[in-house]
């Protein structure tokens, strides 16, 4: 089969989806989509073509079963641009390909991540990754201020390295991790499930959570029925530890459980993600052949 085409994923090629105050994900190019999921699954079923419909439950059940490899035939081609502590959390998954802009190269851009003042919190009690609150309007302000500042003082004794011709390489390494850097970033539709499920989570740091949407976006035009179905089976299920299952059980044969404190609410979250399901039409049950 010849090269397959997307009609959604070429209307998004090379747009720019804003994030963050400065940052972007933009989708560069693309391989690849539901049918070639399809049509690489088959090859180990020994089928051909078949109906949307078919092809839909072909896909669930793939995404239902972790039988992955056929999502790994998709690919996907990024430039995005993110402040240097998301780019530290982002690099950590490795099952991608990037090349990023050379601050020994280049004279990096005075381009700098400020928060909104409704994103300016106070630490989170509970949960030592996290925040919660936002601090009170003027409060926050005067926080964005003081990272202005310190901003603008930092990127102004690295323009007067350059200026004193310190090299590059060295006259950067004061840079805050609040400045802009850019890649290209490649990874398969697998391994970007992946990221996507790490880093779309509710305890995923908000800066990167809003990249993960955006990487979202394009996933989803590329492949909309994979897409359909990590939301059904996997962005949308609830895993249950063995005491949590106890729990449960105790709970639908409505007893008291022993779960206390951060477990219990742990739990708590979870029944809640339950009770708020609102799953995906059910997809034609697949019949595979019989071998
Ligand atoms: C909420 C949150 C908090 C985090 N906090 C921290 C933290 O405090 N400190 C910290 O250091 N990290 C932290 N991380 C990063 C986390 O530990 C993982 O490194 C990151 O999420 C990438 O996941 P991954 O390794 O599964 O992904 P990938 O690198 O994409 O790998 C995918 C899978 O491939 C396999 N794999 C890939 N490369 C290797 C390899 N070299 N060896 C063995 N197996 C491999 C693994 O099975 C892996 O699960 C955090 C992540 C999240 C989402």
């Amino acid at each position: 089969m010849a090269r397959m085409i997307v009609e959604a994923a070429e209307a998004l090629l090379d747009k720019e989806i804003k994030v963050l105050d400065k940052g972007f994900v933009r989708l560069v190019d693309y391989m690849g989509g539901d049918q070639r999921i399809v049509q690489s699954a088959r090859v180990s079923y020994g089928e051909g073509t078949k109906t949307y419909r078919q092809d839909r439950g072909l896909i669930h059940y793939l995404m239902k079963n972790w039988h992955t490899s056929p999502f790994e035939q998709v690919q996907l081609t990024f430039h995005t641009k993110m402040p240097i502590f998301v780019a530290r959390q982002w690099v950590r998954h490795r099952t991608a390909r990037l090349n990023e802009i050379s601050g020994r190269y280049s004279v990096m851009k005075d381009e700098f991540y400020l928060p909104s003042p409704e994103h300016v919190c106070y630490q989170s009690e509970s949960n030592k990754q996290g925040r919660s609150e936002s601090l009170p309007f003027d409060e926050a302000m005067k926080v964005i201020e003081h990272m202005e500042q310190e901003q603008k003082a930092n990127y102004a004794n690295y323009e007067k390295l350059l200026e004193g011709n310190v090299a590059r390489e060295l006259a950067r390494a004061n840079l805050p991790v609040s400045l802009y850097t850019e890649w290209y970033w490649q990874i398969d539709l697998h391994n970007l499930f992946h990221f996507l499920r790490l880093r779309m989570d509710a305890h995923a740091q908000y800066e990167i959570r809003v990249f993960g949407e955006a990487l979202a976006q394009c996933a989803k035009a590329v492949s909309p029925l994979a897409y359909e179905a990590f939301e059904e089976h996997i962005l949308g299920s609830v895993s249950f530890s063995r005491a949590e299952c106890e729990a449960l059980a105790l709970m639908l044969a409505g007893k008291d459980h022993a779960l206390t404190g951060r477990s219990l609410q742990s739990f708590d979250d979870k029944v809640a993600k339950l009770k708020a399901a609102v799953p995906a039409e059910q997809p034609e049950e697949l019949v595979l052949p019989v071998a």
